[in-house]
């Protein structure tokens, strides 16, 4: 039986960067994982502290040439409610950032990713499933399923949603479901986007437009499932027309490209991220709506604190506890990003007027108060940024009035 220091367990977005960065980081990894499926076509949105991150890992120089910068945000009220939100707009350089994120598609981030992993000499990639895991205090096995056994210190779970090491160790979920399907697309367009990203809120949920390389941007549509199969059975020409006309033509004419899909939306969390010798990351341990392009940055902080916590004394053999380590730093991170999604995505939804009212405040009181927009888009690039840095805002706000 092959021995190693790490087992990750599942080759999605989380399990290669996982895999790169503890080997890059000092260990020896297994990467237990079936080759990636290649239909993806969605794009992700990365911000500013995980581009950092993928930078540290030397991954970013290659994966440069595919992305869109995200200079501006503006979200539009696209409801037809009495009380409607104004348009508010962040800009990344209100908050000293060239750009507050990067847009990806998710087939260039595999690509590179997969390059990176053959290339990596600390990484041995078995290319099947894991069957079984033993978790014990001193190692974990993992039989594979074309036979073979892989022994590791530490086991990390990016098995996705329906993880088979978080079923092993018999963490219970807690899951809930929502009204609502994403249609994700890309397109062709007239006029050019400058890297502006645009959410318009409907009744149904957000139809976000957000960069690509050229005239060219990507659109997660969030609506009732059943007009989403509607729209699906669109030729490309009438769903077109239709993205055009919700966009409201700001961007000129649209044509939408082969390849549209659907994803189901739908909330999970664990109720640990961690115990002994091994972690839940990505999907394994969290799942919310992709709204506000949280799921695979929360999923990188995850890793970031994984390497903290692996990779400082890489010389050191791997703590007993360092999964319950784990669950502690990552606990207040991951409930608050699931519980404000949830809040948001339910705000819109929602028919009832006091609702309705808050939303409507909330963002006038962005567009109206410069500090509060500041420390709101800082804590959307990376948690704490924003509130670490109230001090100054306030100072600035201050100045301002006597000047
Ligand atoms: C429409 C949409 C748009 C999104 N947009 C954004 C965005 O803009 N920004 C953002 O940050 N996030 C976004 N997300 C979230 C992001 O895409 C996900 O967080 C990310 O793809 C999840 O990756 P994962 O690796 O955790 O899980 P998965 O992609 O589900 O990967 C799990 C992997 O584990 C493997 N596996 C399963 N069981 C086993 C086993 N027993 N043995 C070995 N391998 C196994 C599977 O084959 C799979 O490859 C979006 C999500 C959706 C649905």
């Amino acid at each position: 039986m092959s021995k190693f220091e790490v087992a990750v367990i599942g080759g999605g977005l989380a399990g290669m960067i996982a895999a790169v960065a503890l080997a890059r980081g000092g260990r020896t990894v297994a990467h237990v994982a079936p080759p990636s499926l290649k239909d993806d076509r969605r794009t992700t949105a990365l911000m500013d502290q995980s581009i950092r991150f993928l930078d540290r890992l030397t991954l970013w120089e290659k994966l440069r040439p595919a992305a869109a910068p995200l200079t501006s945000m503006r979200i539009v009220d696209g409801t037809n409610r009495l009380l409607r939100a104004p348009t508010t707009t962040f800009r990344s350089a209100e908050v000293g950032l060239d750009a507050f994120g990067y847009n990806f598609p998710n087939k260039a981030l595999m690509d590179v990713l997969e390059a990176a992993v053959a290339a990596e000499g600390n990484i041995t990639r078995f290319t099947d499933m894991a069957e079984t895991i033993g978790i014990s205090k001193d190692s974990v096995t993992v039989t594979l399923t074309g036979g073979g056994e892989v022994a590791a210190d530490f086991a990390i779970g990016a098995d996705g949603r329906k993880s088979k090491l978080r079923e092993t160790a018999g963490i219970d979920v807690r899951t809930w479901s929502y009204p609502q399907s994403a249609m994700v697309l890309n397109f062709t367009h007239t006029l050019p986007h400058q890297n502006i990203s645009t959410e318009f809120h409907t009744e149904h949920g957000p139809f976000t437009q957000v960069p690509l390389p050229g005239n060219r941007s990507s659109l997660v549509w969030v609506q009732n499932p059943s007009d989403a199969t509607a729209r699906a059975e669109l030729s490309l020409a009438e769903l077109s027309n239709v993205v055009e006309e919700r966009m409201q033509s700001i961007l000129g004419k649209v044509e939408v490209e082969e390849g549209v899909q659907i994803w189901p939306l739908s909330g999970m969390m664990a109720h640990r991220f961690g115990k002994g010798r091994f972690a839940l990351i990505g999907e394994a341990a969290h799942v919310f709506p992709p709204i506000g392009a949280q799921g695979l940055n929360l999923s990188l902080r995850d890793i970031m604190a994984l390497t903290d916590l692996l990779c400082v004394h890489a010389e050191l053999p791997i703590p007993a506890d360092a999964g319950s380590s784990f669950d502690r730093k990552r606990r207040a991170d991951i409930m608050t990003r699931t519980a404000s999604v949830d809040l948001l995505n339910r705000s819109l939804l929602s028919d009832f007027l006091p609702v309705q009212v808050l939303r409507a405040a909330g963002l006038h009181v962005l567009s109206a108060i410069p500090p509060l927009r500041n420390i709101v888009m800082r804590e959307g690039i990376e948690p704490g940024r924003g509130f670490r840095d109230i001090p100054d805002a306030i100072k600035e706000r201050l100045k301002r009035k006597k000047a």
